[in-house]
């Protein structure tokens, strides 16, 4: 859930390289995975806010999410800013979308200092994880096996020894971490082990950032999350969202979002018999953002068709927030 009053944690801008006297230990660490390992829910846990869509469908997350975590000094830990990097997950593209998707995941490693390489404890390891294991291998920095979900894993954790010896055959990971991200287990150890692999270094980000989405993307995101838990089978995959008023007023802010889809039948499944799934969904990320906004919000959605819209490399571009970032300061407005 968002916790009231999250956005005046979240900045907007550029960043900015701050100078403070106490040395940290910082840098930026990837999460790489398949769809649904849990990379996302990990995001969430370790920033402690809400910053990355879930849902059980997979290609859920679309964009690189940043998460900033300002840990402080612990007894056997030195203070540490993590710059975490949520990717969507690693997968064959099939569509302009799904290119972009892989690229996003591919500038997510550039730079990184170590990767977070997760996956399900549940699930046998397929020829799609020796994939992203080669990704991983590629980053050439060290690389953390963390094996998510153990809450699923019944009866003792003996079960995971096995598991672990399995995959200490495939790379020489520089740690094994069993944990569970949603039930916040082994989280803990993890921040430690990562925070004493960094170097020292720089603070990234003001203390008070935890990440460096807009406000409007994130607004898209909440509606996108309810569409993605409320259809199925094509509907989630062919959707998008797309912010096209946003006036913040003293009391309430007002918000319209286009939601868009491929096909007529799309659309009909998306409005729903007299409007039904429209307001469910409408209502449902009203709450989220008025929470998130710690405001009153009036949203009002709409329903366009855009063949193809997957395939179409421009229209995948224009959805970017960083280019309509870039675009906008190119062009000297904000
Ligand atoms: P991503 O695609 O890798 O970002 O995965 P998500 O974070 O969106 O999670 C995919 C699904 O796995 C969601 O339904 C999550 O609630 C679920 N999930 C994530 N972590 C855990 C975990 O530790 N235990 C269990 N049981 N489910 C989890
Ligand atoms: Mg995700």
């Amino acid at each position: 859930m968002w916790r009231a009053g999250a956005l005046a944690r979240v900045r907007r801008g550029k960043l900015k390289l701050c100078s403070f006297p106490m040395p940290v230990h910082s840098g930026f660490v990837c999460i790489l995975g398949r769809p649904n390992a849990g990379k996302s829910t990990l995001l969430n846990a370790l920033v402690g806010e809400k910053l990355a869509i879930i849902s059980p469908k997979p290609q859920t997350t679309r964009n690189r999410i940043l998460g900033i975590i300002h840990a402080p000094k612990q007894k056997d830990t030195p203070s540490g800013q993590v710059v975490l990097i949520d990717t969507p997950g690693v997968h064959r593209p099939d569509t302009s979308l799904g290119r972009k998707m892989m690229g996003e995941v591919r500038e997510a490693l550039e730079g990184c200092k170590l990767v977070l390489l997760i996956v399900d404890v549940t699930r046998k390891f397929a020829r799609d994880d020796g994939f992203v294991l080669e990704m991983a291998k590629r980053a050439k920095t060290p690389v953390f096996l963390l094996l998510n979900k153990i809450d699923l894993l019944r009866g003792t954790k003996e079960k995971l020894l096995p598991i672990m010896d399995e995959y200490r055959k495939l790379h020489d990971f520089r740690e094994i971490i069993p944990l569970s991200a949603r039930k916040h287990e082994g989280l803990d150890m993890l921040l430690g082990k990562v925070i004493r692999l960094l170097p020292e270094g720089p603070r990234y980000f003001p203390e008070d950032q935890v990440t460096d989405q807009p406000v409007r993307f994130m607004v898209a995101e909440i509606i996108r999350e309810q569409v993605l838990l409320e259809t199925k089978e094509e509907v989630p995959y062919a959707t998008t969202v797309v912010i096209e008023q946003f006036e913040e007023g003293k009391k309430l802010t007002r918000i319209a979002a286009a939601i868009y889809c491929e096909r007529d039948g799309q659309k009909g499944i998306l409005v729903g018999k007299r409007g039904q799934m429209l307001k469910k969904i409408g209502t449902a990320a009203r709450l989220q953002i008025e929470k998130m906004l710690s405001k009153r919000v009036f949203l009002a959605l709409f329903v366009k068709v855009r063949g193809n819209w997957r395939e179409s490399p421009e229209f995948v571009d224009e959805l970017d927030w960083r280019r309509q970032a870039e675009r906008l300061a190119g062009s000297g407005k904000r």
